[in-house]
C-alpha cells in the first residue's frame, strides 16, 4: 500500500486543517478547512489537486473553506450524515462504522457527539491516523455545546479504544493551556510533567504540538483519566463515578 501523507496547515488564530494525500493514487483531501487561502497555498506549494473535503463537525472554523474550495477544485465534501443540513456543500453523509475510501486508504467513521450533536472522527486505522476535530484535543477535550458529560465520556471512551500507536490530529493548538490545566489535577503524573515541559519548548519556538498519539493521551490527558486516584483526590471525589469526575473536570476547565 502506498503511503498516506499528512501535513498540517495552520488556519485562523489556532486552528489546524490537514492535507491528507497519496500522490501516487492522485487523491488529496483536506480535513476541516477553516478558510480557503492557506489550503490553496499548501496545495500549490506541493503541486496537488484537491479531490475531497472532510468535515468532523459543522462549526464555521472547520467548514469555512468548504464552498470556495469546492468551487475552485470540484472537491467532494464528506461529513456527518446526521448534520447534513449544517455542513455547507455536503455531497456524502457518513454515519457510525461506515468505511469511507480515500483511494485505497480506508477511514472508519466514528460518531463522537457532545461538542456538537453529530460530530464524527475519521479513523484511518491501517495508516495509523485519526482526525478528532474538537472532541479529543492533546491533553484536553472539546466544550459540551450540544451534549451531556455522559455523551462526551462515551465519545472519548470510543476514541480510547483505538490502537495506542495511532497518531491523533485535532482541530486546535490548545495543548499548552490544556497541559497547564492537567497539572492542576494531577501534578504527580511524571508523564504529564515531561510532556508539558516538551510542549512548552515547542511553543516557545512557535512549533506545533500535533500530532499526539492515543497511548500518550491515555497517559496524560485528564479527561481520559477520571479513574486516576490522584485526580480523584484533587477533586475530593474518591467514590464518584467516572462520568461524575469527568463532568467536574470539564466544569473546572470551562472556568480555567
Ligand atoms: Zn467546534
Amino acid at each position: 500500500m502506498a503511503k498516506l501523507n499528512i501535513e498540517l496547515i495552520p488556519c485562523l488564530t489556532d486552528n489546524y486543517a490537514y492535507l491528507v494525500y497519496d500522490a501516487d493514487e492522485g487523491v488529496c483531501a483536506v480535513v476541516d478547512p477553516s478558510e480557503p487561502e492557506p489550503v490553496r497555498n499548501a496545495l500549490a506549494g506541493r503541486g496537488l489537486h484537491l479531490t475531497h473535503i472532510l468535515n468532523t463537525h459543522h462549526h464555521f472554523d472547520h467548514t469555512g473553506g468548504n464552498l470556495p474550495l469546492k468551487d475552485e477544485f470540484g472537491a467532494v465534501i464528506v461529513g456527518p450524515e446526521k448534520d447534513r443540513d449544517r455542513i455547507p456543500g455536503i455531497d456524502i453523509g457518513v454515519s457510525e462504522e461506515a468505511l469511507w475510501q480515500l483511494g485505497t486508504h480506508t477511514a472508519r467513521i466514528l460518531e463522537i457527539p457532545a461538542h456538537t450533536r453529530a460530530h464524527i472522527a475519521f479513523a484511518f486505522e491501517n495508516d495509523k491516523a485519526v482526525f478528532t476535530g474538537d472532541t479529543l484535543f492533546a491533553m484536553g477535550c472539546g466544550r459540551l455545546f450540544e451534549g451531556t458529560p455522559q455523551m462526551m465520556w462515551n465519545s472519548l471512551s470510543k476514541l480510547m479504544r483505538l490502537e495506542g500507536n495511532m497518531a491523533v490530529y485535532c482541530g486546535h493548538e490548545y495543548t499548552l493551556n490544556n497541559g497547564r490545566f492537567a497539572l492542576t489535577l494531577e501534578p504527580g503524573n511524571e508523564h504529564l510533567q515531561w510532556r508539558v515541559a516538551e510542549v512548552q519548548r515547542l511553543r516557545e519556538k512557535n512549533l506545533p504540538t500535533i500530532p499526539s498519539a492515543i497511548e500518550l493521551e491515555r497517559m496524560t490527558n485528564p479527561f481520559l483519566r477520571p479513574n486516576s486516584p490522584e485526580i480523584r483526590a484533587t477533586l475530593g471525589m474518591g467514590n464518584a463515578t467516572d462520568v461524575e469526575v469527568f463532568a467536574e473536570m470539564r466544569r473546572r476547565k470551562d472556568a480555567f
